[in-house]
């Protein structure tokens, strides 16, 4: 007999895009919670589903207050006695006299004043934390239902005014949505490598029962992550496959009088970069080459001698920097070298008025220039060169888009793509797959390592008096200002106070200049000059100077709460200073170790720990996510939300495996599109 008919089982489709849907879409998210977010990069319910939590709480034991042991984490079950909460500068503390039976002591909690008028006398509480010589630290509590003191409850990346428990919150209802996403692998691949659904990978990480569990998940959707990744590498390189370029001729005399110019001899670490680069010039295939090296390793004098490679071929080279300030750097670093050469080396900026702007293009466009200086988004968008051969891209994570916009008629230029924010070589090489990578290891011989220090706000007084030794003895110094919140222009007023007040205060006496983003062209300028000539001692900035300046006598440097700035621009930071051959010195100021985050503690221990800049990048993705407030160069195809690149070489191996056979994945298809889009965004602002 005919078994009955049956309807196939329901199975949702998969609706990806609501996904992309803000997370304003989630209940609670008001203008103030999506600000937040936002500057956590979580902009729409699928960020919020791939924010990583860094940890999970421990399995605590449940104690009485008699049992409490040493500083191990305990949960207990107490009862609130009485309440009261006090400030202590920006911090503040609440305490709350607690009682179980076995005993009395006094729980404390951190900037969260809305409690105080929760916790009435009487009140049930679940506490988790540990004993600290004040009594109990809480780390997380619940009222009622034990939803954030349970085991491995997730602890997310967050901004110190964003709460756990809202991000708790959030991704619990944004979980609620995981199967809209679909199911990306085909189940005859899910089922060989053994591959829980994506959808309960969602879930798993962010409400795992055991470490296990939460590291299955991981993989599950690093492997995704990894896949995607390769199909878009895959598809770049195809399209990279057609370019054709002319090769230059051998190296000649022009570079060798560069050699001659240069008030140094290359090292040995330049010398083996500029050998890849002959050869790469020497193909027709264009160039296509990363060229990592630390901050201060000396990348511009390599980036010049590819530049003039092309000129002494009888063609022109293309420097673009990310920044008008960087370009106008490496103007003033280039000019005067290239004018003993006889080279004409033009400087774009849209700040020149439109007649000289004219004027400066027609050069480029009749072959005058031999070397165009200006910023990314402007040499690719209005400058038309008579034959560019090689351009130098600094500074900027993105993917042979460049080329694209800079391409003359079926003829690519050589590029050279450089950066100081040294990525690892095995990210490099899977974010990076089909470009080659040079690496400057060492910097020039002379260097010593910079001493870095970590010091409270109480001792700051110390720091400027360090400061100020450096200047009487004819140094010079920078004081890097606060990351505040808001607009350019409040970055750059509050600049202006405190360089203000410096000179009011710690730096009476000395001269003092202020840069930042808002100061127009001439005026930042004239600032920048003041000081490499010696006519200011101190140079107040926001991160502007994070890149570029090169000012040897610079050996101190003071980087004001330094907890809010990223590993990678601390990094950046510091290297503007031990350029010379002096011993120098970059102080980190933040408030107290107490009141900071896990991750700005590890941040900044990193910092004194080395001055390695690979060794901090590997460090960085590890700890990444928190408190990036301008953590933007991170985005697009570098940034791996859930790959451990050193645990999950295995599954870098599979993914490129696996992506052969899965070109053709709907859903893996749109999320390479997703990819390839932002990578095309990143720095085009
Ligand atoms: P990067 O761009 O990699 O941060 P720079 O190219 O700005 O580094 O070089 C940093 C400093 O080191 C500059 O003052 C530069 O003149 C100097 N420098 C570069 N190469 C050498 C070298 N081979 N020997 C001595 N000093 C060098
Ligand atoms: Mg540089």
């Amino acid at each position: 007999m005919e078994p009955p008919a049956r309807w196939p089982a329901t199975r949702s489709l998969p609706r990806p895009e609501r996904l992309e849907l803000p997370v304003e879409t989630l209940g609670g998210v008001g203008p103030s919670v999506r600000r937040k977010l936002g500057r956590l990069g979580i902009v729409t319910v699928a960020d919020l589903l791939a924010h990583r939590p860094r940890r999970y709480e421990s399995a605590a034991e449940e104690r009485t207050i008699a049992e409490l042991f040493g500083d191990e984490e305990a949960v207990l079950d107490v009862s609130v006695r009485r309440a009261s909460g006090r400030r202590r500068g920006r911090l503040h503390i609440l305490t709350a006299h607690v009682t179980d039976g076995t005993g009395e002591i006094r729980a404390t909690w951190f900037n969260q004043p809305w409690l105080e008028s929760k916790l009435l006398p009487g009140t049930q509480l679940r506490v988790r934390g540990r004993p600290n010589r004040f009594g109990f630290q809480v780390s997380s509590y619940d009222v009622g239902d034990a939803a954030e003191t349970a085991d491995f409850a997730p602890v997310y990346p967050s901004t110190a005014d964003l709460a756990q428990k809202t991000l708790r919150a959030l991704t619990e209802e944004a979980l609620g949505r995981a199967r809209d996403g679909g199911e990306p692998l085909p189940s005859a691949v899910r089922a060989t490598e053994a591959l829980p659904l994506r959808a309960d990978a969602l879930v798993r990480l962010h409400r795992p029962r055991t470490e296990e569990d939460a590291e299955r998940a991981r993989r599950r959707l690093a492997l995704d992550e990894l896949l995607v990744l390769q199909l878009a590498l895959r598809r770049r390189a195809a399209e990279r496959e057609v370019l054709v370029a002319e090769a230059l001729p051998p190296p000649a005399e022009l570079v060798a009088r560069y050699r001659e110019v240069l008030p140094f001899t290359l090292t040995a670490a330049q010398e083996h970069v500029v050998t890849e680069i002959d050869a790469d010039l020497a193909r027709t295939t264009p160039m296509q080459r990363l060229l990592q090296g630390d901050v201060g390793s000396g990348k511009t004098a390599v980036a010049l001698y590819a530049l003039l490679r092309a000129v002494e071929g009888g063609r022109q080279g293309a420097l673009m920097a990310p920044t008008e300030t960087l370009a106008e750097q490496h103007f003033l670093t280039i000019e005067g070298l290239c004018a003993e050469l006889g080279v004409r080396v033009a400087l774009l900026t849209s700040s020149v008025t439109a007649r000289e702007r004219r004027a400066a293009h027609q050069l480029v466009a009749s072959g005058d220039v031999g070397v165009a200086v200006g910023t990314h988004a402007l040499i690719q968008s209005e400058v038309t060169f008579a034959d560019l051969a090689v351009a130098v891209v600094d500074e900027q994570h993105r993917f042979g888009v460049e080329q694209r916009a800079a391409l003359a008629e079926g003829r690519s230029p050589h590029v050279l793509h450089m950066t100081a924010t040294p990525i690892p070589r095995t990210l490099a090489l899977t974010v990076y797959g089909d470009l080659a990578v040079s690496e400057i290891s060492a910097p020039p011989a002379d260097r010593k390592p910079i001493v870095t220090a970590w010091v409270t706000e109480e001792r700051s007084a110390e720091a400027y008096a360090r400061l100020r030794r450096h200047l009487d003895d004819g140094r010079q110094a920078y004081v890097v200002c606060p990351l505040v919140e808001g607009s350019e222009t409040t970055l750059a007023r509050a600049a202006e106070d405190e360089a203000e007040r410096l000179r009011a205060h710690e730096l009476a006496g000395y001269r003092v200049g202020c840069v930042h983003g808002r100061l127009k062209t001439a005026a930042r300028r004239a600032a920048m000059a003041a000081f490499s000539g010696g006519e200011l001692d101190v140079l107040v900035a926001t991160t502007v100077i994070e890149v570029g300046i090169d000012v040897p006598n610079a050996t101190i440097m003071i980087v004001q709460e330094a907890d809010r700035f990223g590993l990678a621009q601390l990094h950046q930071l510091r290297g503007r200073v031990g350029r010379g051959a002096e011993q120098s010195y970059c102080l980190l100021v933040s408030r107290p170790r107490d009141e900071l985050s896990e991750a700005a503690v590890e941040r900044l221990e990193a910092m004194v720990s080395t001055t390695d800049g690979f060794e901090l990048a590997e460090r960085d993705l590890e700890i990444r996510g928190e408190g990036q407030l301008v953590g933007a160069r991170q985005s697009g195809l570098t940034d791996l939300r859930f790959t451990r690149l050193r645990a999950d070489r295995d599954l870098l191996e599979r993914a490129k495996e696996l992506a052969v056979v899965l070109e053709g994945e709907t859903l893996l298809g749109a999320a390479v599109e997703r990819l390839l889009g932002e990578a095309e965004h990143v720095g085009e602002s």
